[in-house]
């Protein structure tokens, strides 16, 4: 209710900054953090100039520290979560560098359990929590779809990982993707691990590719009143983005220069698109790239979008921080 109330007055895109931890091993020293405020105030400090000369200013929706709990990162996303019962379409990305904690925000660390589950695991639990405790009188049919698009194309992670003719994506993520009716949290959980290692499979090495491609987890949902007849549709997408670094273009060539290119145009379309739409403009470009049309249904409109954008504290990337912070600042 109070996630409605606050998203009437500020349109249908959020915008979440959080800052990884030092891991171990790293200099905690090294950080370019100045400043974390309750309210979405973040400073960061420009390692090349002294004083206020060199402190950057950025506000967001809420910024989460490096101490921030997968328990606290969740804590605001439970509404949106219902809202999707509600027969509404909602995205949650993850945007930033590779190693900036993006999949440790949708997914957790590996092997994650209890408290250490991200995203991905909680909003499928609120989920099917919701909707087995809203009574007899109204079926929920749940099926979940999972792609990857990598060099601008697309291929299912739950059936034949061919690549896949998506030109008209219109509903439904994709409509050639295989659908997978699913009962419980864990039946997700269960696909998403065949998902992964069909990904891993079609890759030499997965870290390498996984940071490459962007990962879409689709939950469909069809809400029908029993006693009316009534349906609804909901769907709730799940993105764990390509890494957002930039390549020295004198430096790669080949492969790794034509990946750089499309992870390139593809994040700058979503970009372009989420900035139209908080522009309210007439024309939304959703066909620069192979993720916006993908996701062009669910994106606009009536659709409520949730963006984590991770930093990496360490002074060594300040440069890439400081565009993912222009990249969230632009969408926000
Ligand atoms: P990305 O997906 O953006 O490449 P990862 O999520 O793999 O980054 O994070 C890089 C490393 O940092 C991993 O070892 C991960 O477990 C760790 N890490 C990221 N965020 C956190 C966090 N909030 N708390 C503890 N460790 C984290
Ligand atoms: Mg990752």
């Amino acid at each position: 209710k109070l996630y409605n109330e606050i998203h009437e007055l500020k349109g249908n895109i959020r915008v979440y900054c959080r800052i990884r931890p030092f891991l171990p091993g790293e200099d905690q020293k090294s950080t370019i953090i100045e400043y974390v405020g309750d309210n979405g105030d973040l400073v960061i400090a420009n390692p090349t100039r002294q004083g206020k000369e060199g402190s950057k200013s950025f506000k967001f929706n809420k910024v989460l520290g490096p101490t921030a709990s997968q328990d606290e990162v969740f804590k605001d996303i439970e509404p949106l979560i219902r809202s999707v019962l509600d027969g509404y379409d909602v995205c949650i990305f993850a945007y930033g560098q590779t190693g900036s904690g993006k999949t440790y925000t949708m997914t957790g660390p590996e092997n994650a359990t209890g408290n250490e589950r991200g995203v991905n695991y909680r909003a499928l639990n609120d989920l099917f929590h919701i909707s087995h405790n809203r009574g007899d009188i109204i079926m929920y049919e749940i099926n979940v779809q999972m792609i990857e698009i990598y060099n601008e194309q697309i291929r299912d992670l739950l059936g034949s990982y061919e690549i896949m003719n998506a030109s008209q994506p219109n509903g439904l993520v994709v409509p050639d993707a295989t659908l997978h009716p699913v009962n419980s949290t864990s039946d997700v959980i269960e696909l998403m691990r065949i998902g992964l290692a069909n990904r891993a499979a079609g890759s030499t090495v997965l870290n390498e590719r996984s940071s490459r491609s962007h990962s879409v987890v689709t939950i469909h949902i069809r809400v029908v009143d029993l006693k009316t007849g009534a349906t609804i549709r909901g769907a709730l997408h799940l993105i764990d983005l390509a890494g957002s670094e930039r390549v020295d273009r004198s430096a790669v060539t080949g492969n790794r220069l034509k990946e750089a290119q499309h992870i390139n145009k593809s994040l700058s379309a979503l970009g372009d698109v989420i900035f139209s739409l908080s522009q309210k403009n007439a024309h939304v470009p959703y066909r620069n790239s192979k993720l916006t049309q993908v996701l062009q249904s669910s994106l606009g409109g009536h659709a409520k979008t949730l963006m984590f954008v991770q930093i990496n504290p360490d002074v060594s990337s300040y440069s890439e921080t400081l565009s993912t912070l222009k990249f969230a600042e632009r969408v926000s």
